[in-house]
């Protein structure tokens, strides 16, 4: 918990977040689905503007990307499944009801793990559809019906979070996920990924205990701001409580809006509970049977998340974390670095040289080699769709060559050039720094591929321990 002047408080966070699926149509009507910078109510049909006697038939792709994120989380996927009305009253559901899901999502019970190894539960992964869009003008409301209808996924949270980065991680890992799986583009300002963050605060005071009144917060567009509105409703509920000692609740949630210019949040609409929607079965829609064959294929489809890449590759080639994260972050970089050290393993005698300790234990050193291909990629600028992974070890291996001296192999040749050269020697040592580039000079021209910095070392060294 954590404590302000007299009390002892602990946030409570939870997370709904939509995600607005890229499918070729819409969820219920072959109206297309991307409607992005599309002329307003030109993607409309029956279905999506709800007109009576209209029937939807779902897109069954939607609904196969939908249980992938759902096994992507690790839910349960439910056998038995179907689509529900979720009834209100707004005037972008031209239907007056949402086609949602409740007591049977696709999905159920997943979880998702932090970098902290904190694990927040999934509640459940179900699939809905969009609404329409609003536009508030001077003195009247227009309504786009373009994207009502499109694929939406919701993914809702049990209130694990107990701090604003721990929500901003997750939401930033979820778009990972959806993006790696390829099912949207998860973009926040476009609004194909929106948060909704519930916010209230467990406060003890002596031996008393309080829950705040819930609040849902909407008109997020970006991580940081997610962050921020969470900051200040838990700063407000505080002050609020503060206020009344006692905290009145009418046991509903109330959804107040983020506004970024005043960082502040705002009263919304009053928000029903989940029997004010009532919610009842879609009849026109059949129920879905989902065999585990048919589970197991769709978790086939599912490619190696950067996470798991990230794991992967600490565990197989002994990459530091950091190191790991930057190459396991896209699946092009992961894959030219396993090509390169496929391409390094063949060139192994003159990468051993390069790496220290040879006297090593053959696995280590092997990991040693792939932590400098690692390195070699982060640290270069390399284009790594103009060159190829083979070139590219070549060419590194070349720029280092000086490396593989060992040290007392280069120790040998810049004592011999000291020795040739006393003059310049003590020159160098009498304070004329020129004399030390002369040295240089001479032990390059005797080894061009010699590194002048690990000379330069060499030879300060050793003119220090003579004139000591
Ligand atoms: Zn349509
Ligand atoms: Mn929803």
């Amino acid at each position: 918990m954590e404590k302000t002047k007299e009390l002892l408080y602990r946030p409570i966070i939870g997370m709904e977040l939509h995600v607005e699926l890229k499918t070729e149509s819409k969820m219920f009507c072959s109206c297309k689905g991307d409607y992005f910078g599309r002329e307003p109510n030109t993607e409309v049909c029956p279905v999506c503007l709800g007109l009576p006697g209209a029937l939807p038939y779902p897109n069954s792709k939607a609904i196969e990307w939908c249980i992938m994120l759902g096994l992507a989380l690790d839910c349960d996927i439910n056998k038995e499944s179907y689509f529900e009305r979720k009834n209100y009253f707004y005037p972008d559901l031209p239907k007056g009801y949402q086609i949602s899901q409740y007591k049977k999502p696709f999905c159920q019970g997943g979880k998702l793990i932090l970098s902290t190894d904190k694990k927040i539960r999934i509640n459940r992964v179900h699939q809905e559809e969009d609404t329409g869009k609003l536009t508030h003008a001077k003195d009247v409301t227009l309504i786009d019906f373009n994207r009502s209808g499109v694929p939406l996924v919701e993914i809702v949270t049990e209130p694990d979070f107990t701090s604003t980065e721990e929500i901003k991680e997750y939401a930033e890992k979820i778009q990972r996920i959806v993006r790696a799986i390829g099912v949207s583009d998860a973009d926040m300002e476009k609004g194909t990924m929106r948060l909704e963050p519930t916010v209230n605060l467990e406060i003890r005071e002596g031996e008393k205990l309080f829950f705040t009144p819930l609040v849902e917060l909407k008109n997020i567009n970006s991580f940081r701001f997610a962050k921020k509105a969470v900051e200040y409703e838990i700063k407000r509920q505080l002050e609020e409580f503060r206020k009344n000692r006692t905290v009145k609740t009418t046991g509903n949630k109330t959804t107040r809006g983020y506004d970024e210019d005043s960082d502040t949040t705002f009263p919304q609409r009053e928000k029903e509970e989940a029997n004010d929607y009532r919610y009842f079965p879609e009849p026109d829609i059949p129920i879905f049977y989902f065999s585990n064959e048919k589970i197991a294929g769709l978790k086939e489809k599912i490619p190696e998340l950067p996470e798991e890449r990230q794991k992967r590759l600490v565990e197989k080639y002994g990459l530091t974390t950091a190191q790991a994260t930057f190459l396991g972050s896209s699946k092009e970089k992961a894959s030219f670095f396993e090509k390169a050290v496929e391409e390094a393993r063949k060139q192994l005698d003159a990468l051993k040289a390069l790496v220290t300790g040879s006297t090593k234990s053959n696995g280590e050193s092997q990991m040693e080699i792939y932590r400098l291909v690692a390195n070699w990629l982060i640290n270069s600028k390399v284009d790594i769709n103009i060159i190829s992974p083979e070139q590219f070890v070549k060419e590194n291996l070349e720029r280092r060559k000086i490396q593989a001296f060992s040290k007392e192999e280069l120790g040998a040749l810049v004592k011999r050039v000291i020795d040739e050269n006393q003059k310049a020697a003590g020159d160098y040592t009498n304070g004329k720094i020129e004399a030390l580039g002369f040295l240089i000079g001479r032990v390059k021209g005797i080894e061009k591929n010699a590194d002048a910095e690990a000379i330069k070392r060499t030879i300060i060294e050793l003119l220090a321990e003579k004139n000591n």
